[in-house]
């Protein structure tokens, strides 16, 4: 055999001993003997690097090492999940669903894995990048660490798409996690504190030969990509399974919610017993051209749902409750706890919400208080314990003046927050409200972050946004830590955001109840920041998905003085406060006033396209038919449900060919 022949059989072998024992749990050679047959590669591939293969598993012992990880973008976008705690949320998101989707609805029940989640990309067969998921539409390049998890195939098995990514959670299993705790406590070193922190610290060490020697454990839930080659996601997972993944087996294909809190049921208790953590059931809806038609919302896909398990409790005391001002002049309390260990963390505050929360609760100051950790990052103070609290203990008087600037604070009906009315001389207002406006999904100022911020604001440089723009360099460099060169990024980032798309500059603005998809909305509805402006509650409101709370907050907007001025010196300094003329040019009257379903897969364009379409050419996306729809665009596949409820309130089925006619 040559030497080349002989190093393609021994990658072979070990890839397969890999796979047995990584993945199936089930080794079939010793370790000692699989220690000398990856000793005989390695010195062949050290003897021939003419032969190098970059997913050789003699490299899964690492040695890569990555100083700064690289920033990439993800293909697909790595949402997050929707919450629910009860039966009763289970059965509303059914609902919902019903109303979107025709026919039988079949779910995937899947174990809530509690690591680091991570995307894993493969092109013909073998892998490409491993990604973080970062915040969703970017992470880290990990791979060189990813590569040294062995139960990640380097090299799939079977046959694959050509391309795709698969997804899954980096989990460090208990054992691991204990015995690495032993060796630290060993060598004096501090514990470390949980599984899920230690597994997603791993990913982002810089010497991947210390990822290796960690135990850590890669479970995969979700392939993503097109033309994959199956239909459902149960279906997904057994496909993953051939190609070589490591996917629990405790996944099941149910047909019902009752069957799914069965599942929930089950796995309460027999979580316990699992090599590694985990936080709940995310049920997802099985058939994939339903989920296509379910779609998403800005967060999470409307076809998923988490079911969190219920959270683990302490008892602590309460020694002081604290007030906080936001950037909308909302009033927070805030719970200062003595610390305590909950679920592997230690807490030492918690938020109390509003004085509602308080009230309710009756929580004193000094009062032992049970803590529950939710799916938040704050922990909440779920009740008070009375038997404990002290003789002399007073009901807690609500704060009735800003902490911040001492204004008398108010509460409008139906609110749950007192606010601080004192909108444009309260600091932490004012900051906030400008770190929201260079946020990366708002202006995205290059060169300015928050920090700076709250000096130019506590300097008195600035008392807004449209301030930013008469900044000189200057101005900033005396602030502190400010050099030549980053004063004079920070000008030029101020310079480039005058290019920023005007729906973004709408959603800088901070107008209460007008986010990221709203702003969008409006943008497109009203094509410029003076129409919106002059636009009563009732015209707001004929725009899809735009409510009186929000008409309301954009017509309180546009009627104070104070930012009537802001946005002029914003229109001065050259801001862009309309649509774009390129894109009025793409937008067109055709179907102004229509309301179209669209239904089924399509071939000349893709569903997005075709409700992108749909939009920009004044129509209106509407999920489900009624007697209101003017136009169902059908495609292959459509539902006879929805076929006949088309054809029983006579509305017309036209096919994507017709569609793209109406609009040429
Ligand atoms: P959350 O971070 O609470 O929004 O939940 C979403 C995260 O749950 C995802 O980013 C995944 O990392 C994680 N996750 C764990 N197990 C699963 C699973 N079986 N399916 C989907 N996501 C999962
Ligand atoms: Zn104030």
């Amino acid at each position: 055999m040559s030497a080349e022949q002989q190093i393609i059989s021994l990658r072979e072998e070990l890839r397969e001993h890999n796979y047995n024992y990584y993945v199936l749990d089930n080794p079939t050679i010793s370790d000692y003997d699989f220690d000398i047959k990856l000793k005989a590669l390695q010195a062949l591939e050290l003897a021939h690097p003419e032969f190098y293969d970059a997913n050789s598993p003699s490299l899964r012992v690492g040695g890569e090492v990555t100083k700064n990880f690289l920033t990439v973008k993800h293909q697909y976008r790595m949402y997050s999940l929707d919450n629910s705690y009860s039966k009763e949320d289970l059965l509303d998101w059914e609902k919902r669903i019903k109303k979107l989707v025709d026919g039988e609805v079949h779910y995937t029940c899947e174990l809530k894995y509690d690591g680091a989640s991570i995307s894993l990309t493969y092109e013909n067969g073998s892998l490409l990048r491993a990604v973080t998921r970062g915040d969703g539409t970017q992470g880290d390049d990990v791979t060189a660490n990813v590569k040294t998890i062995k139960s990640v195939p380097l090299q799939l098995k079977g046959t694959f798409p050509q391309k795709f990514d698969i997804r899954g959670e980096i989990v460090l299993p208990f054992e691991g996690f204990i015995a690495m705790n032993e060796e630290r406590l060993e060598a004096g070193d501090e514990p470390y504190r949980n599984p899920r922190n230690t597994a997603s610290g791993s990913l982002k060490l810089q010497d991947s030969a210390e990822v290796s020697r960690r135990p850590l454990e890669c479970l995969l839930y979700n392939i993503t990509g097109n033309d994959l080659g199956f239909a459902t996601q149960f279906e997904g997972l057994e496909h993953a399974r051939k190609m070589g993944f490591k996917v629990p087996e405790a996944a099941k294909l149910v047909k019902s919610i009752d069957a799914v809190l069965e599942f929930v049921d089950y796995w309460n208790i027999h979580r316990h017993d699992l090599p590694y953590e985990t936080d709940g059931v995310v049920i997802k809806v099985d058939n994939l051209q339903q989920r296509e038609e379910l779609g998403y919302t800005a967060k999470a896909p409307r076809w998923a749902m988490a079911y969190k398990f219920k959270a683990e409790q302490v008892s602590t005391r309460l020694n002081e409750i604290t007030y906080q001002v936001g950037r909308t002049g909302a009033i927070t309390p805030v719970a200062n706890l003595e610390p305590v260990e909950l679920a592997g963390t230690t807490v030492k505050r918690a938020s109390l919400h509003n004085a509602d929360q308080i009230e309710k609760l009756d929580i004193r100051e000094r009062d032992a208080v049970f803590v529950e950790k939710g799916g938040e990052i704050i922990p909440k103070i779920i009740a008070v314990d009375f038997s404990k609290r002290h003789a002399n203990s007073q009901p807690t008087k609500y704060i009735t003046h800003c902490p911040e600037c001492q204004t008398e604070l108010v509460r409008a009906e139906g609110d749950a927050k007192h606010f601080c009315p004192n909108y444009n001389g309260c600091n932490p207002q004012i900051i906030g409200r400008i770190q929201h406006y260079i946020s990366r999904k708002a202006m995205d100022i290059e060169g300015l972050g928050g920090e700076t911020v709250a000096l130019l604001v506590n300097e008195g440089l600035i008392l807004n946004y449209a301030d930013l723009y008469t900044l000189r360099k200057d101005d900033v460099l005396p602030l502190e830590r400010m050099a030549e060169k980053s004063a004079e990024n920070l000008i030029n980032g101020i310079e480039a955001s005058k290019k920023v798309p005007f729906e973004r500059v709408l959603f800088a603005l901070g107008i209460r109840y007008v986010g990221e998809t709203v702003a969008k909305k409006l943008a497109k509805h009203f094509k410029s920041i003076e129409a919106i402006a002059l636009s009563s509650v009732d015209e707001l409101t004929t725009v899809d998905e735009i409510g009186d709370r929000i008409a309301e907050s954009v017509v309180e907007f546009f009627s104070t003085e104070e930012h009537v001025q802001i946005i002029e010196k914003m229109r001065k300094h050259g801001l862009q406060l309309e649509i774009s003329a390129e894109k009025l040019a793409s937008q067109t009257d055709k179907l102004k006033g229509l309301s179209i379903v669209v239904s089924g897969v399509f071939h000349t364009v893709s569903r997005a396209e075709l409700k992108k379409l749909i939009e920009d050419n004044g129509g209106k996306v509407s999920s489900s038919i009624s007697s209101k729809t003017n136009y169902l665009v059908a495609g292959d596949n459509m539902g006879p449900s929805k076929r006949s409820k088309a054809e029983t309130l006579e509305i017309e089925i036209i096919s994507e060919h017709d569609f793209l006619n109406l609009l040429s």
